[in-house]
């Protein structure tokens, strides 16, 4: 698969996390828990690090989740989980860095938005972040919202526009009053003195058509990395399916660094979903591998039983249940292809592009099933055992070709002298 070109920007080390130039495109999440409650919080960013999520960032709203902190990372440590935490500030950062000194040294970087840093004292409260970002070595993210863009900056560049002989679309005004925010921002940070390796921009909307073109002219303006992510995403389906349309676009364009996907979780439901679906963006893309991808037929007419379903959600969640081990012992394993294909139309073509495929009978044909590793058919199962069997081929492939010593083709790779 060809993977887009990334855009040349400055490298950012959050927490030892490298964002930008050539580096992975970073997933990140954020929590749902109210930060003073140390124990849920510790819990959830701990599920979101074991769901793959390599930055977390957590609100920082008042004195109790500020002074809750540096306990979150205690709690973290105890449990062995090193992701980086990021401090979401809104309106009264400057207040929090400052009274909680040992909050501004826990966080790894900190969310400025500069919508709301101090009305008519901006510029002071702005500075007074950037002075403890740079005290502490931590970088910032600068990151504008459409929902609280600078009303100020906004009205300057309305009225303005009102004047012209040709005023242009008041959406397109908007959305140039974001990037404006986050590059003036910028440059106010640099002239505090802070470098162009410490500061990430972003600049989020909640319409796919709008972030593209924000994204695309912030992303002209200069060489920070960029947080891409679509604010407000909606829930379930609705919001996987914006993300997902509005981020590939752009990083098919080589255009963002890090990325969240901003889902409304269902009642009770998992804040892991966010990371599952950011992962898949970017494997779908072609730009990181995390899990081995399953490719299965839709099914149809020709494979009426729930069998065949049955079969594919088996083996993905067997995929996934082992991913945890594999990643430490069998590395490479994440780029192995595996398909599932519901009868012998499409199964035998789609099982020979894969690492290993099995391909079931229709409905109405023979109940035996091909399997191909490697492109050549080894055996046809039958009868009841077919999954579990499949599964031990499946077992026996990833341990002679992925692991220390071995190339990902079942060589071992003292065997090719490397
Ligand atoms: S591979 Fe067979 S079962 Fe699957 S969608 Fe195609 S025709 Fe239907």
């Amino acid at each position: 698969m060809a993977t887009p070109l990334r855009r040349a920007t400055a490298t950012v080390l959050v927490g030892g996390v490298p964002v930008g130039a050539s580096h992975p495109v970073v997933v990140q999440s954020m929590t749902n828990t109210d930060t003073a409650d140390v124990p849920r919080t510790v819990a959830q960013v701990a599920a979101l690090a074991a769901a793959g999520s390599e930055l977390v960032r957590i609100t920082v709203n008042n004195d109790e989740a500020a002074a809750a902190v540096a306990r979150v990372g205690d709690g973290l440590d105890r449990l062995g989980v090193t992701v980086p935490l990021i401090g979401d500030f809104h309106y009264n950062g400057h207040l929090l860095l400052t009274r909680y000194p040992e909050c501004a040294r826990a966080l790894a970087k900190y969310r400025i938005n500069p919508g709301n840093v101090g009305g008519k004292r901006h510029d002071e409260h702005f500075r007074a972040i950037i002075d403890v970002a740079m005290a502490n070595g931590k970088p910032v993210r600068i990151g504008v919202n459409w929902g609280s863009l600078d009303q100020a900056l906004l009205t300057d560049m309305m009225d303005r526009n009102a004047a012209l002989v040709r005023p242009r679309d008041a959406r397109d005004v908007m959305m140039e009053a974001m990037v404006e925010s986050a590059i003036r921002s910028a440059a106010q940070a640099e002239s505090a003195g802070m470098g162009r390796d410490q500061i990430i921009l972003s600049a989020k909307v909640s319409g796919v058509q709008d972030l593209v073109d924000v994204y695309r002219m912030l992303a002209a303006r200069g060489n920070y990395p960029l947080h891409l992510g679509l604010t407000e995403a909606g829930m379930g389906s609705k919001g996987i399916v914006a993300s997902a349309a509005g981020l590939a676009i752009l990083l098919q364009e080589g255009i963002g660094d890090t990325i969240r996907v901003s889902l409304t979780p269902r009642p009770g439901g998992d804040r892991t979903e966010e990371v599952l679906v950011a992962q898949q963006i970017l494997q779908s893309l072609g730009l990181r591998s995390f899990t081995p991808q399953v490719t299965s037929c839709p099914g149809c007419g020709r494979t009426t039983s729930t069998f065949f379903q049955q079969m594919a959600e088996e083996i993905q969640d067997y995929l996934r249940a082992k991913m945890p081990l594999w990643k430490l012992e069998r590395p490479g394993v994440e780029s192995m292809r595996v398909a599932v294909m519901g009868c012998v139309v499409n199964g035998p073509g789609e099982s020979k592009h894969a690492n290993i495929g099995i391909s079931l009978p229709g409905t109405f044909e023979d109940p035996k099933a091909p399997v191909y590793v490697d492109g050549r058919l080894v055996v046809t199962l039958k009868g009841e055992r077919i999954v579990p069997e499949f599964l031990e081929i499946l077992e026996e492939y990833v341990g002679s070709h992925y692991g220390a010593g071995r190339d990902g083709l079942g060589v071992p790779v003292a065997a090719i002298g490397v």
